[in-house]
């Protein structure tokens, strides 16, 4: 995948190849095989880790200014090689360039340039007098070795979100990408290296779940698993994380509601609706896949996105005037068609799409449906593509209600020009993200996370440095007395 690098495990500054097997790649929008790629062992995982635990020392030691250079220099190093990474991203996943030039890659180096910045700002309380002739104040420490794990919808960006806060607050880290994607992972940690972090801070080992995946969780020299992905899988990190009592992170799956109101632009709400369910063919975590729309506007909305959807072009990422890829695998497109065959199964109907255009690779229309039910599949489980529904609603009350139905929490939206009834919708929906009258724009300075069953902790912005410290309080004392006066409490001076 790397031109220039011999194997797909890049562990203490160097590339090698795992000794877990090696196993066959797809390119997702030629459905034609591509390299392969080899896996790590179980000894390579540990070898990753055993080189995190050497690098951390020195890492953690280094001022904040020092670590903080290394970083700016790091999105120096990626700024010259854009190109490079987007062609890549756009090769593993079969999102369209577009995507990966005007969104993946510049949303990336942001995020290095905004930790760089952020490493000098790892604040805990300075000082303060509190428990009586002493003085508290509060470190924050780096954990140590932080073993973080990704999924394959946006390779580089989540290689990203998991490395930057840890790195910068002082810890080093052992990613796994998803088995599908590894390829700008491993750029990323060697591009690191060419800025001059130092070898060990950041190691890439690759291969599947439940060997390296699993070891990695499990390894006991590693302090916390941040994960994002599925819901499944992070409730099996939570439960494998017990075992040794170390701290997880949580990015899981999303189902997000859109909320159109009486009063909202239906226009506008149309296009957001279009490009937030289908962006990255729909492959993200935060898309939106549930539209409640008021009644009296239901028909015009509908029938806009329907439109907008018919007219996108659908095929080869490489082309500038496509407008979305193909989907990550054959396996996952099946998924997708099955739900959307079974949501047709239980009554609903297909408005826009509903099928994948006859070309190679594994694409499918961008899909509307309408007339399914509340509590059926296509409303409460996450497609993870394409697909739209649209529930019509009559209520302020019920809206809410029903946009609140639902296992996940990660993002909404809510549409309408009254301010009082957007502060109203912000406050009542229960996810980690609200926005009003958009659909998906995040910014490095801006928490990412779910509640509910989309998990906990948060990616990017300096929320993010919760996770990724520990708070230590020191008390100094200045009360030059042999025996403190509270010390009567438990014996008497003699
Ligand atoms: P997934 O859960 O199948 O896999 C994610 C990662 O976990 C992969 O690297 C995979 O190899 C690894 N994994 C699988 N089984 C494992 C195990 N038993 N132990 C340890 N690791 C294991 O998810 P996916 O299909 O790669 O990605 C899609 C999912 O990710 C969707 O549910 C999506 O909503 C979610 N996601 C969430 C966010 C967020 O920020 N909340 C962002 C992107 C994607």
């Amino acid at each position: 995948m790397n031109e220039n690098s011999h194997g797909h495990q890049y562990i203490d500054g160097v590339y090698r190849v795992g000794a877990g097997g090696t196993f066959p790649h797809v390119n997702p929008a030629t459905g034609k095989e591509a390299e392969s790629i080899d896996y790590a062992s179980v000894e390579d995982v540990d070898d990753a880790v055993q080189a995190a635990a050497a690098a951390f020392p020195a890492w953690a030691k280094l001022t904040p200014g020092e670590r903080s250079e290394h970083m700016l220099k790091f999105a120096a190093v990626l700024s010259l090689n854009a190109d490079r990474l987007a062609e890549l991203e756009t090769a593993q996943t079969g999102k369209t360039t577009r995507m990966s030039n005007e969104f993946d890659v510049p949303g990336t180096i942001d995020n290095v340039n905004f930790f760089a910045g952020a490493a000098r700002q790892l604040q805990g309380l300075a000082a303060g007098d509190y428990a009586g002739n002493s003085t508290s104040m509060i470190r924050r420490e780096p954990l140590g070795v932080i073993g973080s794990i990704a999924p394959w919808n946006y390779p580089l960006q989540m290689a990203a979100w998991k490395i930057l806060p840890a790195i910068a607050a002082g810890n080093t880290i052992v990613l796994k990408p998803s088995e599908l994607t590894p390829g700008t992972s491993l750029l990323f940690a060697e591009f690191a290296a060419e800025a001059g972090i130092p070898k060990g801070v950041i190691n890439v080992v690759v291969g599947s779940g439940r060997e390296v995946g699993e070891a990695l969780v499990k390894h006991p020299l590693v302090k916390m698993s941040s994960f994002t992905g599925s819901t499944a899988v992070g409730r099996r990190i939570m439960e494998m994380a017990s075992e040794t009592g170390k701290r997880v992170h949580l990015e899981l799956g999303g189902k997000a509601p859109l909320v159109v109101f009486k009063d909202a632009d239906v226009e506008a709400a149309a296009h957001g609706a279009v490009a937030g369910s289908t962006i990255n063919a729909g492959q993200d975590c935060t898309a939106a896949t549930r539209a409640y729309v008021h009644s009296s506007l239901f028909e015009i909305f509908t029938a806009r996105v329907a439109e907008l959807m018919e007219s996108m072009v659908v095929g080869d990422p490489l082309d500038e005037d496509t407008d979305m890829g193909s989907l990550i695998s054959e396996a996952h497109r099946s998924k997708v068609a099955s739900m959307v065959q079974g949501a047709v199964d239980a009554g609903a109907t297909i408005v826009a799409g509903g099928c994948a255009p006859e070309l190679p690779g594994y694409f499918y229309r961008p899909t509307l449906i309408i007339g399914a039910e509340q509590d059926s599949e296509i409303v409460q489980d996450e497609v993870f593509g394409p697909v739209l529904v649209a529930l019509p609603f009559e209520t302020e009350d019920e809206a809410i209600a029903l946009a609140n139905d639902s296992a996940f929490g990660l993002a909404a939206s809510a549409w309408t020009k009254d301010v009082n009834l957007a502060m109203r919708a912000a406050a009542e929906i229960e996810a980690g993200c609200v926005w009003i009258n958009e659909h998906i724009p995040m910014a490095s300075e801006m928490p990412h996370g779910g509640y509910k069953s989309s998990g906990f902790g948060k990616d990017m912005s300096t929320y993010s440095f919760e996770d990724y410290t520990n708070v230590k309080h020191v008390l100094l004392s200045h009360d030059t007395s042999a025996h403190k006066e509270w010390q009567n409490t438990v014996f008497r001076q003699r």
